[in-house]
């Protein structure tokens, strides 16, 4: 692999462009961003970056993030699309993520880390260090982090005994909000896709799957199904083989105000009933295409989940 330079396409960042013969489109390594691939069809609708300052910084955070997980991942138009979309963090949020950055750049208690580095501008959903700068301010003033004594200096930082009990607080967050009901018929051929799909999907948007067959229950299951739909956030209902369970528990849940996602096997599509066709239904082929469909469904529907936070589940 020959890299060359080239601007990066979501930060305009001076960065590697890695020669990729094999498939159609570019392949980079930002400083900022991370490792990604750009699809061609997408590139010929991009500018030099991404002027969009919502867009790029969840562009970058997502990258980043996959990159966490060992993937390099393809960007493309739909991707993008719904990627953009996700709500950006709050500010208290993106200022306990870069807690927990600076805590993971520090290698010994003792080490003070610049705050100037690029690596902080991804995960913490900033435009640029300056913001970064103003997260370390805030964290700063409550105590969170400390700057380093006797210089006039306030760019190398350390995360002080406060800021380490937070960030031990952060990682054992409790699970409230995190219940995701998931409607889908019992059997065994659709076991995987259970397994390898949905549950992946969810636990990767920082959720936590329920299916009534996986837990202990003595109730009756109606009570138990009702129960464990109140106690969600939203569901995901797949609508492959047609269950009247799987419609009755969807549409209690729209009738208490809970979001469903939709979800079915594409040769099942055909006989979706046609009140659900109304519903944007993700038509999934395998498992594979429905974990990474479904998460990027969910984490613009409903955000990324409490156990997904900040990358230290
Ligand atoms: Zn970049």
């Amino acid at each position: 692999m020959i890299a060359f330079e080239g601007a990066c396409r979501i930060c305009g960042n001076i960065s590697d462009l890695v020669s990729s013969r094999s498939f159609d489109g570019e392949h980079y390594r930002c400083s900022i961003c991370g490792e990604y691939k750009v699809a061609g069809t997408l590139i010929g609708m991009m500018q030099d970056k991404i002027s969009n300052i919502k867009s790029r910084t969840n562009i970058s955070a997502w990258i980043v993030e996959q990159n966490r997980k060992d993937v390099i991942p393809l960007i493309t138009t739909n991707v993008f699309q719904s990627v953009s979309a996700r709500r950006i963090p709050s500010v208290p949020d993106r200022a306990d993520i870069l807690l927990l950055e600076v805590m993971r750049a520090q290698d010994q208690v003792n080490e003070y880390i610049s705050i100037e580095n690029s690596q902080f501008i991804a995960p913490t959903y900033s435009k640029d260090s300056n913001e970064v700068r103003s997260l370390s301010h805030m964290l700063h003033k409550e105590g969170l982090l400390t700057t380093e004594s006797g210089t006039q200096q306030d760019s190398w930082v350390q995360v002080s005994l406060s800021g380490h009990k937070r960030a031990e607080q952060l990682v054992r967050r409790p699970s409230d909000g995190a219940l995701v009901f998931v409607a889908m018929p019992f059997s065994d051929d659709l076991a995987s896709a259970y397994e390898w799909g949905i549950k992946v999907a969810i636990e990767s948007a920082g959720y936590e799957a329920v299916r009534v067959d996986k837990v202990h229950h003595v109730n009756r299951i109606d009570d138990e199904i009702i129960a464990r739909i109140r106690a969600s956030v939203f569901i995901v209902a797949d609508f492959t083989k047609h269950n009247a369970g799987v419609y009755f528990e969807a549409g209690f849940a729209l009738g208490i105000g809970l979001p469903v996602i939709w979800c079915c096997r594409k040769d099942h599509m055909t006989e979706l009933h046609f009140d659900i066709r109304q519903y944007n239904c993700i038509d999934w082929e395998d498992t594979e295409d429905l974990a990474s469909r479904l998460q990027l469904r969910i984490e613009a529907i409903a955000g990324k989940g409490p156990k997904a936070v900040l990358g230290a589940a």
